[in-house]
């Protein structure tokens, strides 16, 4: 059998000295040996890598020596480097000849404000392209030994972000989170009494299972399991977190996961 080449030839590394060019990168949610081929490539060819709050440092350790590293600060909710200061530097920094990686966690377009940043680069005339990565929601059905979908279960899943823009009207929470969903919820601890609220409110029954994992696939990984109506208490729970609600059909039974380590959580 002959392997398959890193490089397939529709996806060229850039030439050396080639003019400049941005990569939005997925770093994965965290575990360095989650990172794609292409993203470790984009990173041993970088001059300079703009990176996240949630980036793993062992992962910008697998960055070429000689790059720069510039770290953008962006926080959940909130960033320390407003968009726009994101969108101009690194344009900046593609015009001056620079290979540039945009270096975001999970997959960069999810929940990821990648579409900013293509504009930007598509609009000053700069080659630009993704390269997707691991999301977090992946990770965390990983860390609980379980299938996201299950077949005659949940045959669909949402992802959603618990933190919209401020001002954006609330979410359909009813519509989410139909018989047959799951629902996979990004930035949703702070909001958990909230979202808690809204499902019940919008029909979803109080014995539905949620499942909160923190720092999925990393060594400060942490598995919660409750009801939707015992997650009151959530103190617990530290950011990075996915919550995961399922809604199966009617009559559907959903499996529980091979992982053991589940703390119960809430009344
Ligand atoms: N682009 C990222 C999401 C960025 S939004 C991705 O595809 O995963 C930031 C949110 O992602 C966090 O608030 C949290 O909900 C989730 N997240 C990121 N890394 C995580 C991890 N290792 N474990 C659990 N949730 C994570």
């Amino acid at each position: 059998m002959t392997a398959l080449p890193i490089f397939p030839s529709h996806h060229p590394r850039p030439a050396a000295g080639a003019s400049g060019r941005i990569s939005l990168v997925g770093a994965g949610p965290g575990a360095r040996d989650l990172l794609t081929l292409r993203a470790l490539a984009r990173l041993e060819e970088a001059d300079v890598i703009f990176y996240d709050r949630l980036v793993d440092p062992e992962i910008l350790n697998l960055a070429r020596k000689g790059a720069e590293r510039v770290y953008v600060g962006k926080a959940v909710g909130a960033s320390a480097w407003p968009q726009e200061q994101i969108d101009a530097v690194i344009v900046a920094a593609a015009r001056r000849g620079r290979r540039v990686v945009r270096l975001k966690s999970g997959d960069p377009c999810m929940f990821g404000r990648a579409t900013e940043e293509l504009a930007a680069a598509r609009a000053a005339g700069i080659e630009v392209e993704i390269v997707p990565g691991v999301t977090a929601a992946s990770a965390a059905g990983a860390a609980l030994g379980r299938s996201l979908t299950e077949r005659g279960a949940t045959d669909r899943v949402v992802f959603a972000t618990g933190t919209c823009r401020a001002g954006d009207p609330s979410p359909d929470w009813g519509a989410m989170l139909m018989p047959g969903t799951t629902l996979a919820l990004y930035m949703g601890v702070a909001k958990l009494a909230e979202i808690r609220a809204n499902l019940l409110a919008a029909g979803v029954p109080a014995t539905a299972e949620v499942e909160i994992v923190c720092n999925a696939s990393s060594a400060q990984e942490h598995l919660w399991r409750g009801t939707l109506a015992g997650v009151t208490r959530a103190a617990q729970v530290v950011n990075p977190a996915i919550i995961l609600v399922r809604r199966p059909k009617p009559g559907a039974v959903v499996s529980q996961g091979l992982t053991a380590q589940v703390a119960s959580i809430g009344a």
